[in-house]
């Protein structure tokens, strides 16, 4: 069911606290950790703690949990004190998702490319 905790998802693991991160914070609905394999000086991962495969999913979701990943998104930006910095949720394989549970990445604290890669 939409929403519901899945055994073979890594993210759902971390939410569970079955899988380690370094949690930088958490809310009712979100959890934002840093990335294992970071892309910039600040790569920190904002996911809903219930389970939607990607943003196309999240979208739809109910209650509205992406405002709720975004205003985490922002919150995380200003306590890494981020002027810059650039949101991305990677949709599809072709894109580069790699775990099926959605996540916006966060990522600042160098100069960055347009268009990107
Ligand atoms: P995607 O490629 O799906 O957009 O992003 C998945 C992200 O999850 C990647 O940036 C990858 O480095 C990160 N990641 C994969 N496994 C782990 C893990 O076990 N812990 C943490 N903190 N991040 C992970
Ligand atoms: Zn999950």
């Amino acid at each position: 069911m939409a929403g519901e905790p899945q055994d073979d998802c890594l993210f759902c693991k971390i939410v569970g606290g079955h899988v380690p991160a370094t949690i930088v914070r958490e809310t009712d609905t979100t959890v934002a950790f840093r990335d294992i394999n970071p892309q910039a000086p600040t790569h920190i991962l904002i996911i809903p703690k219930a389970h939607h495969a990607d943003a196309a999913a999240l979208a739809t979701a109910e209650p509205l949990l992406a405002a709720d990943v975004l205003r985490e998104a922002q919150a995380v930006a200003d306590e890494e004190k981020l002027e810059s910095y650039r949101i991305v949720f990677n949709t599809g394989t072709g894109a580069g998702q790699t775990v099926f549970h959605a996540h916006a990445h966060l990522l600042g604290g160098r100069g960055m490319q347009w268009p990107p890669g």
